[in-house]
């Protein structure tokens, strides 16, 4: 394709980079609360995608067409889309570039362009991916891989790895192993195992969920191999090779497989990390509670990208995005930035073909359930809301810009507090 080089200038008041979960939420909830605001979403993607569906494809729930539709179908109609990837920002001068040549100038920049794949860091695993066993949910190209690989795994060694770095979703490297399990142990002898290999020391980082899914590895029978980092897949012979940290120090070991599932190492975007706005880490640099960047007043981040110390999930983009919103609107307004947020974030653990934990929590750890029931407890309620309801808030509701609190949880919510915990769902 010949690329046009545009060496233009234009100029919006709000400029959104990343089209994702948060930014689309963001801009359908600026334009609600002022239409007349004259905003930009930088984004180059043709397809909107529901990341989280894409565990349900590779556990053999739904197709994956069902978690995609068109950009231009999400962006609010007010906004203006330009379709393309930015390069470089430049918040000293409030101007960004894009990969054709154009420069963006802004009066409020908001940054949400998502997390990056590093899979070249894992030797042997980009040439391996999609075929012989070795799959990853954290693609939509191999999201209906996986679910081939569970659906043909004849027996042996079935390895789910967890990587040292920050990932999205964090318990979904775990929520695909305990349907593959289910679905080994339906049809399979006694001539398989599981084995969840971890960079990390635990099931969970907040304990009150962890105390759940260690019970759950134990009564599957699943192998727990921790401070196991991948660094190698030998596709030729079958070999994960990983750095093991003993009492001694790193050794490699090899482990062989017949499937692997690879929750990839991820880190900020390459641009975000070579520019003014980052932190130390590569993270866009903001506020843990109002969102706004550390050093330069008129921007903000959130998602995936953000330096936030949770859990990065499209549940947290959820709560952050009427922060944003606020924070921004009064910095327009000269006001104080009031608006607060709390860490909270949210990871259904699907811990089999019918049962999940809906794993709510905040900065501190705290469970924060949105419905009062025990969250620590596996529940088919929880599974149908992971399956069926979860989707159809994100489309037709939270890319909409609009609340559902109100109209969906409150009366459940009343329900519940009349049959209480007693209630078997
Ligand atoms: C397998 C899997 C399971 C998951 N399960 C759950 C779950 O159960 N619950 C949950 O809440 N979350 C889940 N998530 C996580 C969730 O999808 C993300 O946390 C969420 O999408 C983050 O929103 P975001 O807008 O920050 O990033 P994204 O939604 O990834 O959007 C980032 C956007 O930025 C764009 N972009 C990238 N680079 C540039 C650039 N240079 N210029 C302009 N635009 C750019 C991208 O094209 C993309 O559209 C899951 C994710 C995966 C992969």
């Amino acid at each position: 394709m010949l690329l046009t080089h545009d060496n233009s200038v234009s100029h919006y008041q709000i400029a959104i980079v990343g089209g994702g979960a948060a930014g689309i939420t963001t801009a359908a909830q600026l334009l609600k609360q002022n239409s007349c605001l004259d905003l930009a979403i930088i984004e180059p993607s043709q397809k909107h995608y529901y990341q989280p569906g894409w565990t349900l494809v590779g556990g053999g729930i739904a197709p994956i067409n069902q978690f995609v539709r068109e950009e231009k179908d999400v962006i609010p109609k007010r906004a203006k889309w330009i379709q393309d990837y930015v390069t470089t920002l430049d918040p000293e001068q409030n101007c960004l570039t894009l990969a054709q040549g154009q420069t963006i100038a802004y009066d409020y920049l908001i940054l949400c362009p998502g997390i990056q794949i590093d899979w070249h860091l894992i030797k042997g695993l980009p040439e391996s991916l999609g075929k012989g066993g070795v799959t990853s949910n954290y693609s939509k190209d191999y999201a209906s891989y996986t679910w081939e690989t569970i659906k043909n795994f004849q027996e042996g060694t079935a390895i789910f790895t967890y990587p040292t770095t920050p990932i999205k979703c964090g318990g979904a490297p775990q929520k695909v192993m305990y349907m593959a399990d289910e679905y080994f142990k339906r049809g399979l002898g006694k001539n398989h195992q599981v084995m969840f290999c971890s960079a990390g020391t635990k099931m969970f980082g907040v304990a009150a969920y962890n105390a759940t899914l260690e019970g759950v590895v134990k009564r599957r029978g699943i192998i727990t191999k921790f401070q196991h980092n991948l660094k190698e897949i030998k596709a030729d012979s079958k070999e994960a090779i990983f750095d093991v940290t003993t009492d001694k120090g790193i050794e490699a070991v090899s482990i062989h497989y017949d499937m692997i599932h690879v929750a990839p190492p991820m880190s900020s975007p390459d641009f975000i990390k070579q520019s003014p706005l980052a932190n130390d880490q590569g993270w866009v640099d903001v506020n843990p509670y109002t969102l706004q960047h550390n050093r330069y007043p008129n921007v903000f981040g959130l998602g995936d990208a953000s330096s936030l110390p949770t859990s990065k999930t499209a549940a947290a983009a959820r709560k952050q995005a009427p922060v944003v919103v606020q924070n921004l609107l009064s910095k327009m307004n000269r006001q104080p930035l009031m608006a607060q947020y709390d860490g909270y974030t949210c990871c259904p653990l699907i811990t089999g073909y019918r049962s999940a934990i809906m794993a709510e929590f905040d900065y501190d750890g705290n469970p924060t359930p949105s419905l009062p029931l025990d969250p620590t407890k596996e529940r088919y309620s929880m599974f149908l809301a992971k399956v069926y309801a979860l989707p159809w808030i994100y489309w037709h509701r939270m890319l909409k810009g609009e609340g559902f609190e109100a109209d969906i949880f409150q009366p459940i919510n009343q329900l519940l507090q009349t049959f209480g915990n007693d209630l078997k769902i």
